[in-house]
C-alpha cells in the first residue's frame, strides 16, 4: 500500500509539495482550513520569475497563471524612476483569485490529476497540528496558530488592500514610497484584474494614510478607484520576528511556505519561495539530507535581507527618503539581481 503524508494548508507551498510527492507514488492528504485552495495567492499580483527555470525545477507548470511586464515603475518621494528589466529576467504579474488561470487554480488541477486528496474547510487545531505524524508537511502559510503549535516567533502583520477592474492591455505594476507607510504601497493588473496593496507591517493603516496612497496613485497614473471593493485589511501573524525562523524542519515536522520563513523581509514577497520550498518539503519527506542541504543553500540569501529590514524598520521619513532614491538612482539592470535577490533564487539565476 502507498505510504501517506499529510499536509496542512493547501497554499502555493503545499499543493506543488502534494503534487511532488503523488508522483512519487505517496497517497497525499492535505487538510485545508478554508472553503477554496490557494492561501495567500488571493492577494499576490507580482513577482519576479523565471517561469521556465522555475517550471524545470518544479517540474509543475506555471505560466498559464503568468503576464509579462517589461519594467517596474517606482514612485519615490514624489520622483519617478522606470526600472527596465535586464536580459533574461521577466517581471511578471501573477494572476490572483478563483479564475481559471489564476496560479492557485492552476497547480490545484494538476494536484488533482496527480490524485491529491484536499479536504477543504478542514482547519487544523494547534493540538491536531502538533499530533500529524512524523514527517508531515505544515504549510499554513500566516495562520497565527501553527507558529505558535510548532513554537516559532512570530509577530503581528497589516496591510490594506482594494481590489477593482484594471485595462487588460496595460499589465503591469507601480510601486510607491511615500509617507502614506513607512513600507510601500503598489498598483497592478493582470489580466483586466486590478488591486492596490499597501504594506504597513507595525501598525494598521489610518484614513487619511489610505487616502493619500490613493491621491497619488490617481493623480500620478490616472488610477480611479471608484467602484472598488475596499475589502482586505489583514491581519495575521508573520515569520520575520527573529532571522533564525528561516527553518525547514521543527521537531519532527516538515516546514513550507510562510511557515518556512521563505518570504522576502524587504519586499515581503514570497510565491517564489513557497513555490520552491513546496518542492524541498516533500524531498525532505524522502531524503531530510538532501533537503536540508538545499534549504541552506537557499537561507543565507534572506539573512542580510533581514539585517536590512531591521535597520530601516523604525527609520523615519528623513532618512528613508534619500536611502529609497539613492537605491533607485543607481539602479542599472545589471546591478538587478543583487536588489532582487529575494526573486532570483530560484536555481538558474544565482548560479
Ligand atoms: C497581502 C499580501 C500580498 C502579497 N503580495 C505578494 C506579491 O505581490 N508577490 C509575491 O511574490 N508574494 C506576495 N505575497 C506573499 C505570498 O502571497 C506568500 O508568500 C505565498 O502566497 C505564501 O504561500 P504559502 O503556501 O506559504 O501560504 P498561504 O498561501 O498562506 O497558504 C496557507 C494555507 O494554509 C491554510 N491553513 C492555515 N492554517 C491552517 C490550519 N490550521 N489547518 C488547515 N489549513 C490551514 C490556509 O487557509 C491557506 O490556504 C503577499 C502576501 C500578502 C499577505
Amino acid at each position: 500500500m502507498a505510504k501517506e503524508v499529510q499536509i496542512a494548508g493547501a497554499g502555493l507551498a503545499g499543493l506543488v509539495a502534494g503534487i511532488t510527492l503523488a508522483r512519487q507514488g505517496f497517497r497525499v492528504k492535505i487538510s485545508e482550513a478554508r472553503p477554496n485552495i490557494g492561501g495567500k495567492m488571493r492577494y499576490a499580483d507580482s513577482t519576479l520569475m523565471n517561469p521556465t527555470q522555475i517550471e524545470k525545477h518544479l517540474g509543475v507548470k506555471v505560466d498559464e497563471a503568468l503576464e509579462p511586464w517589461p519594467y517596474t515603475r517606482v514612485w519615490a518621494y514624489g520622483k519617478k524612476y522606470e526600472l527596465p528589466n535586464p536580459k533574461g529576467v521577466q517581471s511578471f504579474t501573477v494572476e490572483r483569485g478563483g479564475g481559471k488561470t489564476s496560479l492557485e487554480n492552476v497547480l490545484y488541477r494538476q494536484a488533482i490529476k496527480e490524485g491529491v486528496e484536499i479536504t477543504l474547510g478542514q482547519s487544523l487545531s494547534k493540538q491536531e497540528l502538533k499530533e500529524l505524524p512524523p514527517g508531515s508537511i505544515i504549510a499554513t502559510g500566516l495562520d497565527r496558530k501553527a507558529f505558535e503549535a510548532m513554537n516559532i516567533p512570530c509577530r503581528p502583520f497589516f496591510c490594506h488592500m482594494t481590489t477593482g477592474t484594471g485595462d487588460p492591455s496595460r499589465p503591469g505594476v507601480i510601486v510607491y514610497f511615500d509617507h502614506f507607510t513607512r513600507e510601500f504601497g503598489y498598483y497592478f493588473q493582470a489580466n483586466g484584474s486590478a488591486g492596490s496593496l499597501v504594506f504597513s507591517v507595525q501598525r494598521p493603516l489610518v484614513d487619511g494614510e489610505k487616502q493619500d496612497f490613493r491621491r497619488l496613485l490617481h493623480e500620478n497614473d490616472g488610477v480611479d478607484f471608484s467602484g472598488w471593493n475596499d475589502n482586505i485589511a489583514g491581519w495575521a501573524a508573520w515569520p520575520l520576528a527573529a532571522w533564525r525562523n528561516l527553518r525547514l524542519m521543527q521537531d519532527d515536522k516538515i516546514l513550507a511556505g510562510t511557515l518556512a520563513g521563505v518570504v522576502s523581509p524587504i519586499l515581503l514577497f514570497g510565491v517564489n519561495g513557497a513555490l520552491l520550498s513546496g518542492k524541498i518539503a516533500a524531498m525532505a519527506v524522502t531524503n531530510r539530507d538532501q533537503a536540508i542541504k538545499e534549504f541552506k543553500r537557499i537561507a543565507p540569501l534572506y539573512y542580510p535581507q533581514f539585517t536590512f529590514r531591521k535597520l530601516r524598520e523604525y527609520a523615519p521619513h528623513v532618512f528613508l527618503k534619500p536611502l529609497i532614491r539613492g537605491i533607485l538612482s543607481s539602479y542599472h539592470p545589471s546591478l538587478f539581481p543583487w536588489l532582487m535577490l529575494f526573486a532570483l533564487w530560484p536555481p538558474g539565476y544565482h548560479r
